[in-house]
């Protein structure tokens, strides 16, 4: 994924920063846990696409 895109994109819950997953391919949010998935190099940005983190995965 591109990582200019990486700057400008922000969680469209809290408006915060995402932490870009490349093993996964995941944008995550800590604050919400949430995780954002990235197909075919492009954030889908919506909250009912977003996985919700596990216990281990919002502490780490
Ligand atoms: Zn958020």
């Amino acid at each position: 994924m591109d990582h200019r895109l990486l700057e400008i994109v922000a969680c469209p819950v809290c408006n915060g920063k995402l932490q870009y997953n490349q093993q996964q391919q995941e944008l995550v949010c800590k604050p919400d846990g949430l995780a954002y998935p990235v197909r075919d190099g492009i954030p889908v940005l919506l909250e009912n696409e977003a996985r919700t983190l596990t216990a281990d995965e919002s502490l780490s």
